[in-house]
């Protein structure tokens, strides 16, 4: 028998998968806890992944990058991925440096088109 530290349940030993890298040549963890711990790792890589498909962030970035322009008469991109950041704590860098990307490209097609 042996102790699973998470669940705190005396467990068989046919109940942890096998790690030669230990003393015992078992996991710490039990196969349960340790498959709940993946399906939650795993269950958060899939909303940073669907965040990168979030238009409300891109929606986010471009009101603060015209807000920001509009504010100090600059494109300050360091400030929106910054602001980002906060509002969207679980999203990846990837996810902000390409909702901020979007955002600038829109704002110069604007402006563009704003200039006769
Ligand atoms: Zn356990």
């Amino acid at each position: 028998m042996k102790l699973c530290p998470t669940c705190g349940e005396n467990k068989d030993e046919t109940e942890f998968n096998k790690n030669s890298r230990r003393k015992d040549g078992l996991q710490v963890e039990c196969k349960t806890c340790q498959r709940t711990r993946n399906s939650a790792a795993q269950k958060k890589l899939r909303k940073t992944r669907d965040s990168i498909n979030d238009p409300q962030v891109y929606e986010t970035a471009s009101t603060l990058l015209e807000q920001f322009t509009k504010d100090m008469g600059v494109i300050d991109v360091v400030g929106v991925a910054h602001d980002l950041r906060e509002f969207y704590p679980e999203a990846s860098d990837l996810v902000i440096s390409d909702a901020v990307m979007k955002a600038f490209e829109k704002l110069v097609t604007e402006m563009k088109e704003e200039t006769p």
